[in-house]
């Protein structure tokens, strides 16, 4: 994969796309163009029916991306292509957004200390984080996280005993990996950002290492964003497991 382009020389733009986009292979089409010519930024079809692209890069590569955009993969009819130059974001890679990575689920643990265990699904596992006071949907709240073994995936629909304390499903859904970098190098560098699609837990989270180590200590922070509610507080408010409708205090009497 090419360098990131910071220099004097780049530039960066967002671009909408409009016409018969969907369905035609635009997404995966994009993505082997601008690897091919060494932009970096997304790519994803939104609810609208529209492409929506970041691309930035050396301003020839830019320039010839552009040109791709504007004709479409061989089955599209590109009607419209709406652009604006945009501060570069330091993208390293080019994704594609709005698809999914794999299930997330956060499970509500009476262990000597009550936590919640949030879990990702990363390359066949679930990375995992026990978060003492719970996910927050506020977007000034910081919530220490703590780095934890992995867990297998079969594992994320358990409710029941573990070691003498009860675990109920507090939320689960699917999840899209974000950022400028690619997963799970994101995850290695500390700096993890990703959208839940949960049924409590909706939108851009971002996971920021604080401290490396055997147990490294994490916060996890909800990004401003549709799915932010500031002020409230989730783990309050809906205490019951998505597969049981149980509180942890119900299953272990
Ligand atoms: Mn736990």
């Amino acid at each position: 994969m090419a360098e990131p382009a910071r220099t004097s020389d780049s530039e960066a733009i967002r671009a909408v796309v409009r016409g018969e986009v969907q369905d035609v292979g635009f997404c995966a089409a994009t993505v082997e163009r601008a690897r091919r010519a060494g932009v970096m930024g997304w790519v994803r079809i939104d609810d609208d029916g529209a492409v929506r692209v970041h691309a930035e890069g050396a301003v020839q590569a830019v320039a010839e991306f552009v040109t791709f955009l504007e004709a479409g993969p061989p089955l599209a009819r590109v009607t419209e292509v709406e652009m604006e130059k945009v501060a570069a974001e330091g993208h390293e890679q080019f994704a594609i957004r709005g698809v999914s990575a794999g299930i997330f689920v956060v499970q509500e643990h009476a262990a000597t200390a009550r936590h919640f265990d949030l879990r990702l699904e990363v390359e066949g596992v679930m990375r995992s984080w026990a978060v003492p006071k719970g996910p927050s949907l506020d977007p000034a709240v910081k919530r220490l996280a703590v780095e934890g073994g992995d867990h297998a995936i079969a594992r994320s629909s358990f409710e029941g005993i573990l070691d003498g304390g009860g675990v109920i499903v507090w939320d689960r859904g699917s999840y899209e990996q974000g950022g400028r970098v690619a997963w799970p190098e994101a995850l290695e560098r500390g700096h993890a950002v990703f959208v839940l699609h949960g049924e409590k837990l909706r939108g851009g989270f971002a996971l920021q290492r604080t401290r490396t180590g055997t147990k490294a200590q994490w916060l996890l922070i909800k990004r401003r964003d549709d799915g932010a509610r500031p002020g409230s507080d989730i783990v309050a408010e809906c205490p019951r497991s998505v597969l049981s409708d149980r509180t942890l205090d119900e299953l272990v009497p």
